[in-house]
C-alpha cells in the first residue's frame, strides 16, 4: 500500500522498514514502522501518556535538543482538579482540556496505547486508539461481499487479516523506536472487585466520564418528570450515591448539591423534594488528609446541605434493577434504577453511583512491562558497580511496590530492577534510558510515600524535563547519563491540600514544616477564593485562564447548561 494512502492513520514520519517481528500482526504490518525522519539526528524521547506527568514534561522539554513523541490514547490533557465542576456543568468540558497537538505543534503525537515494550531493542508496540477492535472486525466481515469490498478505501484494506487471527490482533500494532522512554501512563480506578461496580458505576477519571455523569444526572430529572413514574421510584431515581470520601468524591457531592439547589430547583421545583445525596466510605472519617477540625467542618457543611455522609459502610454490590423488596409497579424499563447493597444498610434503590475509591495499577504497568524478558542490563548500574556484560538479563524484573504494584523509581526517576527470586547476580539495578513518573510510580525509600496527586506529578515532570535539558551534552549531541547521575535528585515541595465543599466554601491546609510546625488552616469563603485562584494559576494555557473565569461568571449570572446531549 503506498505510504501516502496510509497517511490518514499514521503520522507523516512513518517509513517503510522490513524488520522481523514475532506476532502475525507485527509481521503483517512490519512496514508500518514509525521512526523520526532520517535527517533528524536528535535523540528520540518517547513519552507514554498525556496526563499531568506526560503533558507537562512534553511542554517543558527542549525541542531543540530532543525529538519528542507523545503516545497516548487521549489527544488532550485533562485538568483533573476541575473535572468535578465539568461533571455538573459549572465548567464546560473544553475549559478543562488542553489539546496535545495544538499546544505542542513541534511535538509528534500518536493516538495510541502502548501495548508492549522491548527494552533491549528500544521499541514500543503501539495499538492505535483510533480503531475499535470490533470496528475493524466488522470491516473485515464487510469485505466478504464483493459489493462491500468496493466501498472500502485502500488504507482500510490494510486491516484485512485472515480469520484465524484473534479479534484483538486485527488492530494493527506497530513499533515505535526510542532513545529515551518516559512511562507516565497514570493509574485506573480501584473497585476492589466489588460485584457489579465495573459494569454499573460511573467513574470520574476522564472528561468522557464527566460527560456521562452530566448526561445521567439530567436524564434522571427528565425521567422523573414523566407522569407514569411513582413518587417511590422518583425518590430512588433521584438518590445519588458517591462511594469514596476522598477529595474527589467529596468535591463531586458538593458540586452536585450546588447543581440541585441552584439550577434544578428552578427547572424542576416539584422534584427537588425527592433528591438525596449519600456518600459512603469504609473508613471512620472522610477527607483523611485533612486534620480533624477541617474534616469536621466539611462534615458540618454537608449535613446542612442534606448530604448524608455514611462512614464505616462497606459496599458489597451494585446492580441494575430495583431492590428485591420493592414491588415493581412502574412502567420503567429495568436498569433505570440501580441497587446498592451495603453490609450495614442492606439494599437501597438509587439512580446512579459515582465510584471514587482510589487507584489501581494501569494494566500496561501491571502486565505488559512484565512480558519483557530482556532488560538492557549492560547499561544498568548495580549497587556495587557495573553489571558484567555477560550477565543473565532475564534474571531481572521491575521492582514494584508490594501492595499497589506500581513501579519503584529512584529520585532520578529511573526504573529500579531487582533480581528475580534466587537468580544470580543479586542486588538492585537501574535502567538507564527508561524513566517513569506520576501516578504509576512510587519513589524509593520515601516514608510516607508521596500521594498520587497532580501536584506531585507536575513537580516530577518539571524536574525531569529540566534535568534532561540541563544534562544534554552539546558536543556529543545527546543526554549525558553520567552527569545526570551526579546531580542531586528530586525533592518534593508540599504546597498543601485544599478541597471545594460546594457553595462558596472550601477548606485549605498548608504544608507541615519542621520550622513552622503544622501548616496554616483555612476554611469557608476565604479558602474558597484561594482555591479558585490557585487552580486558575495552575491552569496550563492562557486560553483556559481566560475562559474559566468567564464561564464561572456566566454560570453565576445565567445558571448552568442543562441541555442533555
Ligand atoms: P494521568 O493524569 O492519569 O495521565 C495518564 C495518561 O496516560 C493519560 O493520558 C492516559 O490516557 C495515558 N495512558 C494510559 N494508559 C496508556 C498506555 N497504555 N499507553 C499510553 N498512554 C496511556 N490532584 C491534585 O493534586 N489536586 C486535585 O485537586 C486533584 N483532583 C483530582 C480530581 C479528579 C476527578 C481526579 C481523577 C484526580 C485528581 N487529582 C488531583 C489527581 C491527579 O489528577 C493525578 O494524580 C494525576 O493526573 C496523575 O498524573 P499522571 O500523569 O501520572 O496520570
Amino acid at each position: 500500500v503506498p505510504a501516502q494512502k496510509r497517511g490518514s492513520q499514521y503520522p507523516e514520519t512513518i517509513r517503510h522498514s522490513r524488520r522481523k517481528f514475532t506476532t502475525p500482526t507485527q509481521r503483517r504490518y512490519a512496514d508500518v514502522i514509525h521512526s523520526a525522519s532520517k535527517s533528524d539526528q536528535k535523540e528520540r524521547v518517547v513519552i507514554l501518556g498525556s496526563g499531568w506527568a506526560g503533558y507537562v514534561l512534553a511542554k517543558h522539554l527542549d525541542r531543540k535538543k530532543y525529538h519528542i513523541t507523545v503516545i497516548s490514547p487521549r489527544t488532550y490533557f485533562v485538568f483533573t482538579p476541575l473535572l468535578t465542576d465539568s461533571a455538573v456543568g459549572t465548567l464546560e468540558f473544553r475549559n478543562i482540556l488542553e489539546s496535545v497537538r495544538r499546544a505542542n505543534t513541534d511535538v509528534e503525537y500518536i493516538q495510541g496505547w502502548a501495548d508492549d515494550v522491548n527494552f533491549f531493542e528500544k521499541t514500543i508496540n503501539v495499538e492505535p486508539a483510533v480503531l475499535d477492535p470490533k470496528q475493524s472486525y466488522a470491516l473485515t466481515q464487510a469485505r466478504d461481499t464483493p459489493e462491500a469490498s468496493k466501498l472500502i478505501p485502500e488504507e482500510e484494506k490494510l486491516f484485512q487479516l485472515p480469520e484465524s487471527i484473534h479479534l484483538k490482533d486485527r488492530v494493527p500494532v506497530f513499533p515505535v523506536k526510542y532513545d529515551k522512554l518516559i512511562v507516565a501512563v497514570g493509574s485506573y480506578s480501584q473497585t476492589f472487585n466489588t460485584p457489579g461496580v465495573r459494569e454499573n458505576a460511573y467513574f470520574l477519571k476522564d472528561v468522557g466520564d464527566a460527560r456521562r455523569i452530566r448526561k445521567r444526572v439530567l436524564e434522571l430529572f427528565e425521567l422523573c418528570h414523566m407522569p407514569f413514574v411513582t413518587d417511590e421510584t422518583r425518590s430512588q431515581l433521584l438518590h445519588f450515591v458517591v462511594v469514596g470520601g476522598g477529595p474527589t468524591g467529596i468535591e463531586f457531592a458538593g458540586n452536585l448539591s450546588d447543581l440541585v439547589r441552584q439550577d434544578m430547583s428552578k427547572i424542576h421545583p416539584d422534584l427537588v423534594k425527592f433528591v438525596k445525596v449519600t456518600v459512603y466510605d469504609v473508613a471512620p472519617k472522610v477527607l483523611p488528609m485533612f486534620d480533624a477540625a477541617l474534616a469536621d467542618y466539611a462534615m458540618k457543611q454537608y449535613s446542612q446541605k442534606n448530604i448524608d455522609i455514611r462512614t464505616n459502610h462497606h459496599v458489597e454490590e451494585l446492580r441494575k434493577g430495583p431492590p428485591r423488596t420493592r414491588l415493581a409497579q412502574d412502567k420503567i424499563p429495568p436498569g433505570r434504577v440501580f441497587t446498592i447493597r451495603t453490609k450495614e444498610d442492606g439494599e437501597v434503590g438509587i439512580g446512579m453511583c459515582v465510584w471514587s475509591t482510589g487507584l489501581m495499577n494501569n494494566p500496561f504497568v501491571a502486565k505488559a512491562l512484565n512480558h519483557v524478558h530482556r532488560f538492557p542490563t549492560k547499561s544498568a548500574t548495580i549497587d556495587e558497580g557495573r553489571l558484567p556484560a555477560d550477565s543473565n538479563s532475564s534474571a531481572w524484573q521491575i521492582k514494584r511496590h508490594p501492595k499497589t504494584g506500581s513501579m519503584i523509581v529512584d529520585n532520578h526517576f529511573r526504573i529500579q530492577l531487582e533480581s528475580k527470586g534466587d537468580s544470580q547476580p543479586t542486588g538492585h539495578a537501574i535502567m538507564q534510558d527508561v524513566f517513569a513518573l506520576g501516578d504509576c510510580t512510587m519513589l524509593d525509600n520515601l516514608h510516607p510515600p508521596l500521594p498520587a496527586t497532580a501536584q506531585v506529578a507536575n513537580q516530577e515532570a518539571r524536574f525531569l524535563a529540566s534535568m534532561l535539558n540541563k544534562h544534554f551534552d552539546r558536543s556529543a549531541g545527546k543526554f549525558s547519563a553520567d552527569s545526570y547521575d551526579k546531580d542531586s535528585g528530586f525533592d518534593y515541595h508540599n504546597r498543601g491540600v485544599m478541597t471545594f465543599l460546594g457553595g462558596s466554601k472550601a477548606i485549605l491546609q498548608g504544608p507541615e514544616t519542621e520550622r513552622a510546625g503544622a501548616g496554616k488552616r483555612l476554611k469557608g469563603f476565604l479558602a474558597y477564593l484561594i482555591w479558585r485562584g490557585a487552580y486558575l494559576t495552575m491552569t496550563l494555557s492562557w486560553r483556559n485562564k481566560i475562559l474559566i473565569p468567564v464561564q464561572w461568571l456566566t454560570v453565576r449570572l445565567f445558571g448552568r447548561s442543562v441541555s442533555r446531549f
